[in-house]
């Protein structure tokens, strides 16, 4: 290829990294309690239209990151294993509080214990609830992924949970 169209090109896919970052649709999948936070995060105090993600889908084929927001049972994990099915490519998820991210203070049968356990997972946002604080810090590690995805042309590698959280 010559020299300028490969320029271009890289160009091309840094301006596409830009706007892919810039425009997230997220599926909220909230089913306990860090759902208030979650939504007190989307409300105007902390404004996440700003990191272009403010505008959540309710079906998981508009939508490109899955939020899974509180305690995950296996009752409904074959549910939440669909709905990841079913988003297109690149798509990314994000574990949002503790119980998600390990299964929390929950130690019984019926939780899962992390959805890493079934689902890759390429963003941690620990806490119980987490604050607002850590759910932007979040946001900015996925806008980091999906920009690196587009500049280097290989999807960053999803996360391994945290040893502090298994603590
Ligand atoms: S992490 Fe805490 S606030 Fe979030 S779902 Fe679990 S118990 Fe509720």
């Amino acid at each position: 290829m010559p020299e300028h169209a490969s320029f271009l090109t890289s160009r091309l896919n840094e301006a596409l990294g830009w706007a892919r970052k810039y425009s997230i649709f997220q599926y909220p999948f909230v089913t306990a309690c860090c759902g208030m936070e979650y939504m007190a995060t989307a409300c105007s105090h902390y404004d996440v239209d700003r990191f272009g993600a403010g505008f959540p889908r309710f079906s998981p084929r508009q939508a490109d990151v899955l939020f899974v927001v509180g305690t995950i049972s296996h009752k409904m994990a074959p549910v939440l294993k669909r709905i990841h099915d079913q988003m297109a490519e690149p798509k990314w998820v994000v574990a949002f509080g503790v119980c998600t991210c390990t299964g929390g203070f929950y130690d019984n049968y019926a939780t899962v214990m992390g959805i890493d356990t079934i689902l890759p997972v390429d963003v941690y946002i620990p806490g119980c609830p987490p604050r607002p604080e850590m759910v932007l810090d979040g946001l900015m590690k996925l806008q980091d992924k999906i920009h690196e995805e587009h500049r280097t042309g290989e999807r960053p590698a999803p996360e391994e949970r945290p040893e502090t959280l298994d603590a």
